[in-house]
């Protein structure tokens, strides 16, 4: 009964958000460690930017409309409004601009990993309203088509090392100021040409946002997405030649891309190449990402383009669960299993793990229990060559005893000559 009645009183995280335990955390801190080393191999350095932004930050983008507003956690203090991080890359070009981060002999590269949150939830699970994610942002002075082959590439090979199978790219591209023109005029013929078809949301959209029509996920006006003219027929010459580049740099470099026309994004501030990243069997992308070529200036920068991409690690994590794939490695036994035995014994081992820190000897201890049959059989499951014993007696006279745990063998030594003693041994 009363444990019962305890249950039903405790406190749980929101709906939608969700903790990483120590038994799932092992798996993570390996995604983590691929995306660190692939993101140092190509030089990305890390930046952190606060989980918290101006609401500005977010309509100054052009990246939001009410709905979108919608979507995101609002803080509210005094007359300023606060939003809780949904799209990072704002984020990096907030701070580059805020830094002045610009340096006119190298392209700004960055990586970042955190949770991003959306009060709608996320479009491949929409039980949860956080996720997790890390990306890649190159800001430069020059357009150049190098460095979306480079996030596309990095992106991949981190996939690829997290044993995601058949890795498919889709690819499109949006058009530059100078074309958007022409193309938004084409659409807006075809739409208003296809008004019965939309579904009531669309016809919201008609007389605001027509490209949000492009996204919508209504089954009723699938057909109409399915047909609208692509960009691709509608670029100018820069923005033709630059994805062309790309395709280059993608065949170059050996990946499976396919072009897709109708690739649309949320993010109203996308120009120019736009891409998703597939694993086998998902309908729902791994990765994606983009150009941005007018996000600096619009946060108050000087005009400077830029491109990135981010990875969903929840959805990679969930994609690896569903293919039984496991990546998390075993920990490494620890070199030691420290064993005492009485209070002096235990006051002493504080001391002797320090030791051992200094001199980089793993040590695993359970220092919170006194029973010697509990902590032996600690050290049988943890498997570690070594156990040292620290004994009533031998922390009296400032001795320990070294056991050998597969022979069995066991000798006292010197508390001051145990480094040695471990090391000789190992
Ligand atoms: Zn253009
Ligand atoms: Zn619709």
């Amino acid at each position: 009964m009363g444990s019962a009645k305890k249950k039903a009183n405790i406190i749980k995280a929101p709906e939608g958000m969700y903790d990483i335990l120590p038994s799932e955390y092992m798996m993570w801190d390996r995604m983590r460690k691929v995306v660190r080393d692939f993101a140092d191999f190509y030089n990305f350095f890390r930046i952190e930017t606060s989980l918290i932004e101006r609401e500005e930050l977010m309509t100054r983008s052009f990246a939001v409309d009410d709905e979108m507003r919608d979507r995101s956690f609002v803080i509210q203090k005094g007359g300023e409004r606060f939003v809780v991080r949904r799209d990072p890359a704002l984020s990096v070009i907030r701070a580059y601009v805020e830094h002045g981060l610009n340096s006119a002999n190298q392209a700004f590269k960055v990586f970042y990993e955190g949770q991003i949150f959306d009060k709608n939830g996320f479009s491949d699970a929409p039980e949860f309203r956080e996720a997790h994610c890390a990306g890649f942002e190159v800001i430069d002075g020059e357009s150049d088509p190098v460095y979306d082959a480079q996030i596309i590439l990095t992106l991949c090979r981190i996939l690829e090392e997290l044993k995601v199978t058949g890795i498919t790219i889709g690819l499109n591209t949006l058009c530059c100021r100078h074309c958007r023109m022409g193309y938004r005029k084409q659409i807006n013929e075809y739409i208003k040409g296809k008004k019965n078809d939309l579904c009531a949301q669309c016809e919201k959209h008609l007389t605001g946002k027509i490209e949000k029509i492009l996204i919508c996920e209504n089954e009723k006006d699938k057909l109409v997405r399915d047909s609208y003219p692509a960009s691709v027929d509608y670029l100018c010459t820069y923005c033709r030649s630059g994805f062309k580049i790309v395709f280059e740099y993608l065949e170059e470099l050996g990946l499976q891309y396919a072009l897709s026309p109708r690739l649309s994004s949320d993010c109203g501030y996308t120009t120019g190449t736009l891409f998703e990243i597939y694993g086998a069997d998902l309908p729902y992308p791994l990765a994606s990402g983009g150009r941005h070529d007018y996000l600096v200036e619009s946060v108050g920068g000087k005009n400077t383009p830029a491109v990135g991409g981010l990875i969903y690690l929840d959805r990679v994590a969930r994609w690896l669960k569903a293919k039984g794939v496991t990546i998390a490695p075993h920990r490494a036994k620890p070199k030691t299993f420290l064993i005492h035995i009485g209070a002096l014994a235990r006051k002493k081992a504080l001391g002797l793990i320090e030791q051992l820190r200094e001199s980089n000897i793993s040590v695993w201890e359970s220092l919170g229990r006194d029973a010697l049959d509990v902590q032996l059989k600690l050290a049988a499951k943890m498997e570690s060559p070594l156990a040292l014993i620290f004994g009533q007696k031998e922390a009296f006279e400032d001795s320990i005893i070294v056991r050998d745990m597969k022979s069995g063998m066991q000798e006292t030594v010197p508390l001051k000559k145990i480094i040695e003693a471990i090391k000789k041994r190992l």
